[in-house]
């Protein structure tokens, strides 16, 4: 479950369809699959899981957040680790958290400050992004900002109001929860007949092993664990003369 093995299978898929796109190519193409990835807790991970990819000649797109309370975006690392996911091939755009804005205005306005945020830390130009957790009334608002690409505008995603009586014309697939939802999974049948899809995956969701969701939590805390002994253990003095008691 959720295994790179699993991953693999796929990535193979939409290889042989010959349909991948970035959001870019997308905006010209009536037959398209986009892969993206939408960070949530782990840079680590979302870096396994691009270095996996691109073993398999495969490029992708990652979200990251900017005002993310388990990683911090801005830290020397993780833009390392960031500057290497691009570099291996691979996109990168902001994944932003709503933090409770409703309304449209504000709502551009914090996209373009995050956006200028990670221009500013990073090597490269950002110009995609993806909203964390979009509200019914967020999805149905279309939002457009000139010069960016939202992951969720029409091109990209089909906004409807009832998922059992209307036929979006995108569809739609997510391991949101780590599970793909409405019995939607990325097999032959549907990454085939279907003439535009996005796929989002969640990268803390996927591991060598694969884990349901209780151990897949499990691993990650232990992991989110480790990376802070690891950072006491570089800014304290006093952390090593206990370290081995913890
Ligand atoms: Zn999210």
């Amino acid at each position: 479950m959720f295994s790179y093995k699993q991953y693999q299978k796929i990535i193979n898929l939409i290889k042989e369809s010959g349909k991948q796109a970035t959001f870019h190519e997308a905006l010209k193409l009536d037959n398209y699959i986009i892969m993206r990835h939408d960070v949530e807790f782990s840079v680590e991970r979302a870096y396994k899981l691009a270095c996996f990819e691109a073993e398999n000649n495969f490029y992708s797109i990652y979200f990251f957040q900017v005002s993310n309370n388990s990683y911090n975006l801005l830290s020397k690392k993780n833009l390392e680790t960031i500057e290497k996911i691009k570099k291996m091939g691979h996109e990168v755009g902001l994944h932003f958290h709503l933090n409770g804005l409703e309304q449209v205005d504000e709502i551009k306005r914090a996209i373009e400050k995050e956006i200028e945020i990670m221009n500013c830390k990073l090597s490269f130009c950002v110009d995609t992004f993806s909203i964390h957790r979009p509200t019914a009334n967020v999805l149905s608002k279309n939002i457009k900002i000139p010069g960016l690409l939202n992951a969720y505008q029409n091109e990209f995603f089909s906004y409807v109001d009832d998922i059992e009586t209307q036929v979006p014309e995108v569809k739609y697939l997510s391991d949101a929860r780590h599970q793909w939802n409405y019995g939607l999974f990325p097999d032959k049948d549907t990454l085939f007949k279907n003439k535009k899809i996005q796929i989002l995956t969640h990268p803390y969701s996927w591991t060598e092993t694969g884990y349901d969701n209780l151990n897949n939590f499990r691993t990650l805390y232990h992991e989110k664990c480790q990376e802070l002994l690891e950072t006491f253990d570089s800014e304290c003095k006093h952390f090593k003369e206990i370290k081995d008691e913890i």
